[in-house]
């Protein structure tokens, strides 16, 4: 009944699965020569499919997928010279290939913020099998203000149900506890 509401490539058939002790991988642009390329040492961490009008997206994706991994384990190898950054004045610096368009990495550079140390990855730009997969859907909603069909929401609430990933349209409540966290710490609030 939903099979007509394509999701992502990563999670529409068969989701792979995690690897029990991964090492990482190296995330390539789109590129056919002097592709850009960087080194992800480790796992990655809460990934899941995100709606928002910023995060990149493969070629007719309703959805991006994105993690994260601790920027200290984020390394650009080859062809730096192509990446720029998307838009300045965002929270998060998207790094992207100036001629593909990917996006390698985003970065936090706002030292107050609750995720700065922490880059966000596209998995699916590896070759390599093992990365956790997504476990929720973030900031649903905002897929209208792309151009998605209001009506058609409750469908794609619907399949990413059935795929095993939550709706939200926000962060996921883990993630949205952090920050809140974060803050309360900041203001001094919690003891
Ligand atoms: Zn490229
Ligand atoms: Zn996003």
């Amino acid at each position: 009944m939903n099979d007509v509401v394509n999701i992502h490539p990563a999670v529409d058939n068969r989701v792979k699965p995690v690897a029990a002790a991964f090492s990482g991988g190296t995330l390539s642009c789109a590129c056919s020569t002097h592709k850009v390329e960087v080194a992800v040492k480790g796992q990655c961490s809460h990934n899941h499919v995100c709606g928002c009008t910023k995060c990149w997206k493969p070629e007719g994706a309703l959805f991006s997928q994105v993690a994260v991994v601790s920027r200290d384990n984020v390394s650009v190898i080859a062809n730096e010279d192509k990446l720029a950054i998307v838009d300045s004045n965002a929270t998060i610096q998207r790094h992207a290939c100036k001629e593909c368009g990917v996006h390698m990495y985003g970065r936090i550079e706002n030292k107050e913020h609750p995720f700065c140390g922490l880059d966000f990855i596209h998995t699916e730009r590896s070759n390599e099998n093992g990365w956790a997969p997504p476990k929720f859907a973030a900031f649903v909603s905002s897929i209208i203000e792309s151009g998605a069909s209001p009506h058609n929401m409750g469908a794609v609430r619907a399949r990413l149900v059935e795929l095993g990933l939550p709706p939200y349209d926000c962060l996921s409540p883990a993630l949205m506890d952090a920050i809140a966290t974060h803050t309360a710490n900041a203001n001094g609030v919690l003891q």
